[in-house]
């Protein structure tokens, strides 16, 4: 398999337990190497604009409420088809429907409180690694 990129976030909801190191240990022992990592407070603007996505869906406001309320980790992850390696290792959206072992069946409080964020396909993870960092950020 190739070796992939990936965008990942450590939401505030995880960041405010103090769960950092716990999560990107669980994305390293996976075989993901994080190749970027930065810590953020998102502005409204900035959690709008990444998730314009779903400006349309009922939780919109819930879900910037809640990027915007404490720091954020984003990176940047390495591997043999990092994309799908990480959504699998993050867990369902939900955490009643994830997997045991999954980030979010360990550290998930609620369907909007999920505690990380991956990107879903190749387009997605290109777009959203240059809406946190510049070419120069990323050092393999
Ligand atoms: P994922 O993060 O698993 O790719 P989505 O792209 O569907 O999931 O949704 C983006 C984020 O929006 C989710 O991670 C979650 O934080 C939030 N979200 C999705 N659905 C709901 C919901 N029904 N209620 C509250 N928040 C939600």
């Amino acid at each position: 398999m190739a070796i992939e990129r990936t965008f990942s976030m450590i939401k505030p909801d995880a960041t405010k337990r103090n769960l950092t190191g716990a999560i990107t240990k669980m994305l390293e022992d996976a075989g993901l190497r994080v190749v970027a990592s930065k810590r953020v407070w998102m502005s409204r603007r900035e959690a709008e604009g990444f998730y314009a996505v779903h400006k349309d869906r009922p939780f919109f406001g819930e879900l910037v409420e809640g990027m915007t309320s404490g720091p954020t980790v984003v990176q940047v992850l390495e591997g043999e088809g990092a994309i799908l390696k990480n959504r699998e290792i993050m867990g369902a959206t939900n955490p009643a429907n994830a997997d045991e072992g999954t980030i979010r069946k360990v550290h998930a409080l609620s369907i909007g409180e999920n505690s990380v964020h991956g990107s879903d396909a190749p387009e997605t993870a290109a777009q959203e690694i240059k809406y946190w960092f510049s070419d120069t950020e990323i050092v393999g």
